[in-house]
Formats: C-alpha cells, sequence, structure tokens
C-alpha cells in the first residue's frame, strides 16, 4: 500500500499491544477487537480533527439519539495480505461511497472522503501485524457513524461519532446452509431503508431470522414486501440463481442493499461469457425450475463470506434440495474474487487497493 500522506492523523500510541493475548488459530467472528481504533467527532456544523487512539470503551450520554431513534450506519469491508506482506482492499470506494449514500438516508452529515481513505491507511500500518497471511485470513473493518447529541427529541442529532474498529477473522465457514422463503415479514419496503446500511434493518431482521431458525432453517430468503412474490436478499446477503446455466439476480431498489461482491459478481459473469439477467425473480419461477430440475444453484454474495452456498430452500410446506455441483459457478466467483482480493492473479478491473 501507498504511503502518500496528506492529513497525517494524530496516533495515541499503545502501551502495549494485546495482540499476543489472541489465539489467531480459534477467532469467533467479531470478538476480538485491535489495539487501535480511528476516531472522528463532528459538532458545530463540521467533522473536527480525526485521530487514532488506542482501542477502548466510549463515554455517550444516555439520551444520546443513537440510543432511542437509531440514527446509525455501518460498513463492512476487510483487508487481505499477499504472500510479500502486502496489504489490500477490495474496492473501498464502493464501501464510501455507500456509507455516505447510508448517512444521507438517515439524515446523518456526509463524512470527508481524504478523512475515511486516511483512517483506513494510518490504521492498516498500525495494525498490519494483525492481518495474517493464508487464503481466507482477514482483517473485517467495521466503520460506524452514532447520533451522540444529548436530548430524546425525535430530531437529527447536531453530533456524531465516525469510528472505525478492526477485528481479525478467519475464513467463513457457515456449513450447510438452508433458508426460508420470507411470507410474512420483510426486511425492508419501497421508500424505506432497505438500500441503507441502516442498524437498525438488521435489528428489524433478528426476530424472523430466530423463528426461521427455530424450524432449521440458517437464513430468510427475503421477498419484495408488497406481494412476497419476488426473491431479493438472503439473509445480510445478495442472492444469485443459477436455473440451466442462466444467472438470475434482483435488480437494486429501495429495498435491497447495493453490495460489492454482487456488483462484483456480475462483472465477473458477464466477463466469462456467463449469461446474467438483472430482473425480478419470482418465487413461481425458482420453484417450477426445482420441480423440473433445472435449478442448478442458490447462492448468496457478501463481503463476510464471499459467496455462500445454500444447499436447500422451502417455501410454504414445500421443501427443496439443492444439487451438489463439481463445476459450481459459486466456486467459480468465490475462488476468482478471492484470487483478486489476495493479490494471487492479475486484477484487470482495478479493484484492489
Ligand atoms: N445485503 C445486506 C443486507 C448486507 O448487510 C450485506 C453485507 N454488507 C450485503 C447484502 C452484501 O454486501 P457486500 O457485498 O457489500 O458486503
Amino acid at each position: 500500500m501507498k504511503n502518500d500522506t496528506v492529513l497525517n492523523i494524530e496516533v495515541e500510541q499503545i502501551k502495549a499491544s494485546k495482540i499476543d493475548q489472541v489465539d489467531f488459530d480459534n477467532l469467533d467472528f467479531g470478538k476480538v477487537f485491535t489495539d487501535y481504533m480511528f476516531v472522528c467527532d463532528y459538532s458545530e456544523g463540521e467533522w473536527k480533527k480525526p485521530e487514532i487512539v488506542p482501542y477502548q470503551p466510549i463515554t455517550i450520554d444516555p439520551s444520546a439519539k443513537v440510543f432511542h431513534y437509531g440514527q446509525a450506519v455501518f460498513e463492512g469491508m476487510k483487508a487481505y495480505k499477499d504472500d510479500n506482506d502486502d496489504v489490500w482492499l477490495f474496492r473501498p470506494d464502493e464501501n464510501f461511497r455507500r456509507i455516505n449514500l447510508s448517512s444521507q438516508r438517515l439524515a446523518i452529515p456526509e463524512f470527508p472522503e481524504e478523512f475515511f481513505f486516511e483512517g483506513l491507511k494510518t490504521l492498516l500500518q498500525l495494525e498490519k501485524n494483525w492481518i495474517q497471511k493464508g487464503f481466507g485470513n482477514s482483517l473485517y473493518l467495521r466503520p460506524f457513524v452514532i447520533a451522540t447529541e444529548p436530548g430524546v427529541s425525535a430530531s437529527p442529532s447536531s453530533d456524531y461519532k465516525f469510528m472505525i474498529i478492526c477485528s481479525p477473522a478467519k475464513a467463513y465457514y457457515s456449513g450447510e446452509v438452508r433458508v426460508k422463503i420470507a411470507e410474512k415479514f420483510s426486511r425492508a419496503a419501497d421508500g424505506g431503508v432497505g438500500f441503507a446500511k441502516a442498524a437498525g434493518n438488521y435489528a428489524a431482521q433478528f426476530y424472523p431470522t430466530s423463528l426461521a431458525n427455530a424450524q432449521g432453517y440458517q437464513q430468510i430468503i427475503w421477498t419484495d414486501a408488497s406481494s412476497h412474490e419476488y426473491l431479493e436478499e438472503a439473509g445480510t446477503m445478495n442472492v444469485f440463481f443459477r436455473i440451466g446455466d442462466k444467472l438470475l439476480t434482483s435488480p437494486n431498489n429501495d429495498r435491497i442493499l447495493d453490495g460489492v461482491t454482487r456488483k462484483s459478481v456480475i462483472a465477473l459473469a458477464e466477463d466469462a461469457g456467463i449469461d446474467v439477467e438483472v430482473r425480478r425473480v419470482s418465487v413461481k419461477e425458482v420453484i417450477e425450475a426445482a420441480e423440473n430440475d433445472n435449478l442448478k444453484e442458490i447462492f448468496g454474495s457478501g463481503t463476510a463470506a464471499v459467496i455462500n452456498p445454500i444447499s436447500g430452500f422451502a417455501f410454504q410446506d414445500k421443501k427443496f434440495e439443492l444439487p451438489k455441483l463439481e463445476d459450481s459457478y459459486a466456486g467459480y466467483f468465490k475462488k476468482t474474487l478471492m484470487d483478486i482480493q489476495y493479490n494471487n492473479s492479475e486484477d484487470k478491473f482495478g479493484w484492489r487497493y
């Protein structure tokens, strides 16, 4: 990574690193955090000077708006280390663009681009040792913004805190994933905040997902809120269907998160000559394809798992299992994306940073 520092972010040094206490072979996702965190406060109409400080609890007034009105957005991204110890991000400009899109929808002031990138670069230079080499290992980065103004009046906060925290992660093995198609609950609606990475979207998914979990399904495939006839997202991933050799995924809309992995899969598929249709995908056509043995694959896409193959699904009282393919699209996209992320292959799209 180039070090063309323009901001010179002030760093408050740690006394001693915690890294020796970490068992990198047995990491639970998102439980262990690194030595430092990036913090930038907003007040009086401007983002103040960002800084990097030792990872520690923060103090916030109990009346702060984030606690009462959920004025909060976040991002999820990863840093990868190649065999030469160089550190890479994957399309971070997309995460930057998206956090500001989310912020705009939640009436949060946009964050300056140079603060975001300079913050990431300085943090990653400090935390380099926390990124383990090896396919699947990464440092999960969680930028987020919360409304910190004290006071419970239901109006946008005047004060905010933007932070980035970092957590070392292993390859994500979900085991077999079976999903249930949503018939009653929705994660998002037209005109709503589904396209944003708003904290509350995730809280609202927990209850319906826990009901699906109790029935033996790991995730829900969310359908459109008005008719429940069209398939939109799988849990917290975008979702793809392979019918015959055709790859189908829903277009982005108010209800769907514009996933970085999703748009990368579409680009790779087009590049590989796979017939991709970005259009509404109905429950009916997927069930018909499954009944005719024409439904070859369903997979989710997202930063955490890259590609997550789905082994079966249920709709009402019907249950379907998907075939286990040797030459799956899911396997191809996962390998191709990871090769780019880990600097194992040419980056012809210019996605590595
Ligand atoms: N949909 C939702 C609701 C998500 O939370 C995520 C994870 N950010 C995704 C899709 C996948 O997005 P990305 O590929 O950018 O990680």
